[in-house]
């Protein structure tokens, strides 16, 4: 079950999906286990590591401090997107045009394989398309240059000069292939797909590597295992020094409406991706849809950095509700439903860090996803198992 402390500050995913019910056998309690592999926390990549781990034929136990889908991966936007933070001009000046195709290349293979599994394992998904919306004459020059690129590269895209929707924004540029999914229920189907031992309520305190043991442990259990992967994005700091400078915290933040008529089909990103939304559809009545939109953090810094609460504020809800009046006054007349916050954790090059912990043989890391998670996570996931089993990670965001 989802904790009864956390109640208060659930998502709509949260709401929408299963309570979390641990399967005979599984659970907390004071416990002593053995595994290949101890995967920590529960959300779209340690999902995917138990899923990836299990399908390799290991013993994988998951912990995780509260519940599948309780951190970040519960409390997104649920947006399946080609492509990182940066639109793809931007990506091009910072990593070059060879990483950049391969990084794009990641995303759409990303979102392939997670629109699969959400089809097989029955999670509501979509593939609707998204659009990047530029707000100022800067993000329409780079929207313009980012399709000249992707058509050199082949990437499938439409480009327009012109407001599709015609609401002031000043040029769009469409990624026809995009999706939208259902994130709780997509992490809580993958763990129960993995079908690992499945540790909810353990907090991690300590993870120890000697003579080719791992040893993950929390009060009331201790699981020494092989290899030691930790999943644990924006709280990884608190498990590792290593992680101190490397992973920046922050609070993202999200209101929901309550449904009314679908005007927008697609997913929308604006201001370089400070703002985005999407509409969605009611599941007895697709005409009809909630107005979801988050973001707004590029003008609370200071305020929303750090290991915070996930409570969402009334500086930052109201800057959404200001965005949605000037932008799509037909959905700010919706009464605000829900509100909900959840904590990413950044990095300095803006990619996801992957790789074993050098003073600890046998811990591996996979964290830092720039508020790309969903888009990312699962590859990420499958780099770092790979690596356990070489016993040696080859990371292909740099690489
Ligand atoms: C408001 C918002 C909107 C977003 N929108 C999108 C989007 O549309 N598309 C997209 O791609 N990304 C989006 N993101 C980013 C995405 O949600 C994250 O990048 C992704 O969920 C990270 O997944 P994760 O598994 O690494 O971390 P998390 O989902 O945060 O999972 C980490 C887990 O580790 C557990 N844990 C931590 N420490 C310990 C410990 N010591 N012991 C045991 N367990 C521990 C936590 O309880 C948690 O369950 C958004 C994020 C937010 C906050």
């Amino acid at each position: 079950m989802f904790p009864q402390d956390h109640r208060e500050h659930l998502s709509h995913w949260h709401r929408t999906a299963a309570p979390w019910r641990s399967h005979p056998g599984q659970g907390s309690g004071s416990r002593a286990l053995q595994a290949d592999l101890c995967v920590v926390g529960g959300g779209i990549v340690g999902a995917s590591a138990a899923y990836l781990a299990r399908a390799q034929g290991w013993r994988v136990v998951l912990v995780d401090a509260l519940a599948p889908a309780l951190g970040a991966s519960g409390r997104n936007a649920g947006m399946l997107l080609t492509g990182l933070a940066d639109n793809y001009a931007q990506a091009v000046d910072r990593y070059g045009r060879s990483r950049a195709r391969k990084l794009w290349q990641l995303t759409i293979r990303n979102r392939e394989t997670l629109l699969a599994l959400a089809q097989e394992l029955g999670v509501p998904h979509r593939r609707c398309g998204s659009w990047l919306l530029a707000d100022c004459p800067e993000e329409a020059r780079a929207l313009a240059r980012s399709a000249r690129l992707l058509a050199e590269d082949g990437f499938p895209h439409t480009f327009t000069e012109e407001d599709p929707w015609g609401r002031g924004f000043l040029a769009g540029l469409l990624r026809p292939q995009d999706a939208v999914v259902h994130p709780a229920r997509l992490v809580q189907a993958l763990v129960e797909a993995s079908q690992a031992l499945m540790l909810a309520g353990c907090l991690v305190t300590r993870v120890t590597s000697t003579a080719g043991t791992v040893h993950v442990q929390g009060p009331g259990f201790r699981v020494e295992c092989q290899a030691a992967l930790l999943a644990t994005n924006a709280y990884s700091v608190r498990l590792d020094p290593y992680f101190q400078g490397r992973i920046r915290p922050c609070r993202g933040q999200i209101q929901l409406t309550e449904p009314g008529p679908l005007c927008f089909p697609q997913a929308g990103y604006s201001h370089f991706g400070y703002y985005y939304f999407r509409q969605i559809p009611e599941p007895d009545d697709p005409s009809r849809a909630r107005w979801l939109i988050g973001g707004a953090r590029h003008r609370h810094q200071e305020a929303e950095c750090g290991h915070l609460a996930p409570t969402p504020t009334p500086s930052v809800q109201a800057d959404l509700r200001r965005y949605t009046r000037r932008y799509f006054p037909e959905c700010a007349a919706l009464p605000v439903a829900a509100t909900w916050a959840g904590t990413m954790a950044f990095t300095s090059d803006g990619l996801p860090l992957v790789g074993e912990l050098p003073d600890r043989p046998g811990v591996y890391f996979c964290v830092g996803f720039n508020g790309h998670g969903m888009g990312l996570g699962y590859v990420a996931a499958e780099m770092a198992v790979s690596g356990i089993q070489q016993g040696h990670v080859e990371d292909r965001f740099r690489g």
